[in-house]
């Protein structure tokens, strides 16, 4: 049993096969599956799939990239959308000042408009991270001071100071395809860093499509890549990383 935490099963990429890919994930063991909202515009369509597959749930939220377009929602708009059973998490959220879609300011701002949704609503924060390490670290502590909350740093690919102290708050570290790529060696060097019971993984699917499958479309089915590259990097039995990692994924996630 494996658990993609993070993917996107309502993008275009999705659109005439979603029974297959649904299908194969079952077939590869992945079980359960997390499909992650971007755009608030979006969400009933998440839904909707979350809807119809007993093992797919959905998070509601505004990713970076939409801080600009759709970042005017606000924490009681989140809130109200969060009531349905299968919503479990609010995100993604964050910051990206690599791509800068939108501005930093905005960015910020709507990030902590996710961050008081989570305090409010207790469901785990999933949070995209970018070329963003220091304004990253200052948010999120001054936040958990004021009120703690829970969530995971998801598709890992910054420092090992930034991994560090979001655990040192209670947050969960997620590894996407990335970690199979030859030039991730940075990456890789931050694992055996981190405690087994924080770990996650995910595909971010469609994108980041894990060796050896790198270049296609990702799908959850391909998460097998991931977890076989992390058993690999802390030298445990991948069997063992499957449940530590579903164990991992329903003590932050409530999938009740
Ligand atoms: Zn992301
Ligand atoms: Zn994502």
């Amino acid at each position: 049993m494996i658990v993609d935490s993070h993917c996107h099963l309502d993008f275009d990429e999705f659109r005439t096969d979603l029974d297959e890919v649904i299908e194969r994930a079952l077939e590869n063991g992945v079980t359960e599956i997390l499909t992650i909202c971007t755009h608030i515009s979006r969400f009933h369509k998440i839904l909707e799939i979350a809807e119809k597959y007993s093992n797919v749930w959905c998070t509601v939220g505004v990713h970076p990239h939409e801080a600009e377009s759709e970042g005017q929602k606000t924490t009681e708009h989140l809130i109200e959308l969060s009531r349905h059973p299968k919503v479990i998490g609010i995100g993604e959220t964050g910051l990206d000042f690599h791509y800068n879609n939108s501005s930093p300011n905005k960015q910020c701002q709507n990030f902590i408009t996710h961050i008081v949704a989570a305090q409010e609503t207790g469901l785990p924060l999933v949070i995209h991270s970018r070329d963003a390490d220091g304004a990253m670290i200052e948010i999120l502590e001054s936040e958990y001071k004021a009120c703690p909350f829970t969530g995971v740093m998801h598709c890992f690919s910054s420092g090992l100071d930034l991994a560090l102290r979001s655990i040192d708050i209670g947050l969960y570290i997620s590894f996407s395809g990335i970690i199979t790529f030859k030039k991730a060696q940075a990456v890789r060097d931050i694992v055996n860093h981190l405690p087994l019971n924080k770990l996650l993984v995910e595909t971010d699917a469609p994108f980041l499509a894990p060796v050896p499958n790198r270049g296609k479309r990702n799908e959850p089915s391909f998460v097998v890549h991931t977890l076989k590259e992390l058993a690999d990097i802390i030298n445990v039995k991948e069997q063992d990383l499957m449940s530590i990692t579903t164990n991992n994924f329903h003590t932050l996630f409530d999938t009740n």
